[in-house]
């Protein structure tokens, strides 16, 4: 079988590896860092750094495809590792998803409703961008962040130029606060042919910056249902895109609105290894490797938590609650760090 070659070590590498193994293929790991959470269930594993142009060449001639569990790669590794092997999702994807300013402007000239927003790159800039957009307001690293990472809330005026600072010199762009009700996802998947796959949109709550928990069904009308779901489709079709994408949509009265987008597997999509047949790292090993899509059906209503640091510490009750239990192996326990995550299934649908 075919030998799928994945950029980063992390827990979402470690997920689809495992579920490469299931469907007959072998996982080849290029990751910077060492003891990381894929090395334990990869084929192969090279430690390197993406500097390292003849680790990256070595590794692009012993795989058939590559993948990537994160939207950071370096352009010069792309540029490296294309000629040697197809990227899915393709560099269109990275290259929109990289950057949070061509990221939005995608999407607004797909005709998504976004936050309104504004480029800043200086103090001026975002002066400027307050009086255009007010507050309160979010400044964020254009590149980067993840986790709330690389954000400073600006709730009035006064606050513009702590935050400027915050952002250290980085290029940021100033995001109007969307009055939410609740944010859901969509974990979408698209192959080769252009079969778009949707799961049903999860419910998620975050708590600084990072998310706790995704549940589904989600609070939405079916309209809302049935929207959220074309947005992704749309998303994936104008990136004539292949593998899973999650989209992470405002709830408001009016509109969905589109917060980000990640050419990945999804934290917000780990309640389908419990509540799906096909779960998000295997439909995403499908359509990379060419295999037909599963279908996104979901058989039962399910709360994901994710576990944080600490939360280790309640893995022995949790083992005894029924939850299924998903552990990243991570050596050391750190505050803020996702160290693993339960799945707790509430019922069959249609129950
Ligand atoms: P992730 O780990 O999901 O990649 P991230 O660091 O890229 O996170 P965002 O998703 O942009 O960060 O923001 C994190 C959270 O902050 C959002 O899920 C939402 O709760 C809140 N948030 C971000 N932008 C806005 C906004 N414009 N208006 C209101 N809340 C926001
Ligand atoms: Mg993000
Ligand atoms: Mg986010």
């Amino acid at each position: 079988g075919a030998t799928i070659g994945i950029l980063g070590g992390g827990q979402l590498g470690r997920m689809l590896a495992v579920a490469a193994a299931r469907l007959g293929l072998k996982t080849h790991i290029f990751e910077p860092g060492t003891n990381v959470p894929a090395g334990d269930v990869a084929h192969q594993m090279t430690t390197a750094s993406y500097d390292d142009a003849a680790a990256l060449r070595a590794f692009g001639e012993a795989v058939d495809i590559i993948t990537y569990e994160f939207e950071n790669i370096p352009t010069s590794a792309l540029d490296i590792l294309e000629a040697l092997a197809p990227i899915h999702p393709g560099r269109n994807a990275l290259a929109t998803s990289q950057d949070r300013l061509t990221e939005k402007t995608f999407l607004q000239d797909l005709g998504l409703q976004t936050a309104p927003f504004a480029d800043v790159t200086s103090m001026a800039d975002l002066d400027a961008a307050i009086a255009q957009i007010g507050t309160p307001a979010i400044l964020k690293t254009r590149r980067m962040g993840y986790d709330g990472k690389g954000q400073a809330r600006i709730m009035a005026p006064g606050e513009a130029g702590a935050a400027f600072d915050a952002m250290a010199g980085a290029p940021a762009i100033l995001e109007g606060f969307v009055d939410f009700s609740h944010e859901v996802s969509v974990i979408g998947a698209r192959s080769p042919e252009g079969a778009v796959a949707c799961y049903d949109p999860g419910e998620n709550v975050h708590s600084d910056g990072i998310l706790r928990t995704t549940t589904v069904p989600a609070k939405l009308s079916p309209s809302q249902r049935t929207d959220a779901v074309l947005i992704a489709a749309k998303i994936l079709n104008a990136l004539d895109y292949v593998g899973v994408l999650g989209v992470e949509l405002f709830v408001t009265p009016q509109a969905l609105i589109v917060n980000e987008i990640a050419p990945r597997v999804h934290n917000s999509g780990h309640w389908t290894q419990n509540g799906c047949t096909i779960c998000q790292f295997e439909q995403h090993i499908r359509a990379v490797a060419g295999w037909p899509l599963g279908d996104g059906a979901r058989h039962a209503d399910v709360v994901m938590e994710n576990l944080i640091g600490d939360d280790m510490d309640r893995v022995p009750a949790l083992a005894k609650s029924g939850a299924a239990i998903h552990l990243y192996g991570k050596a050391e326990v750190k505050p803020g760090r996702k160290m693993g995550h339960v799945n707790r299934v509430i019922k069959a649908v249609g129950t």
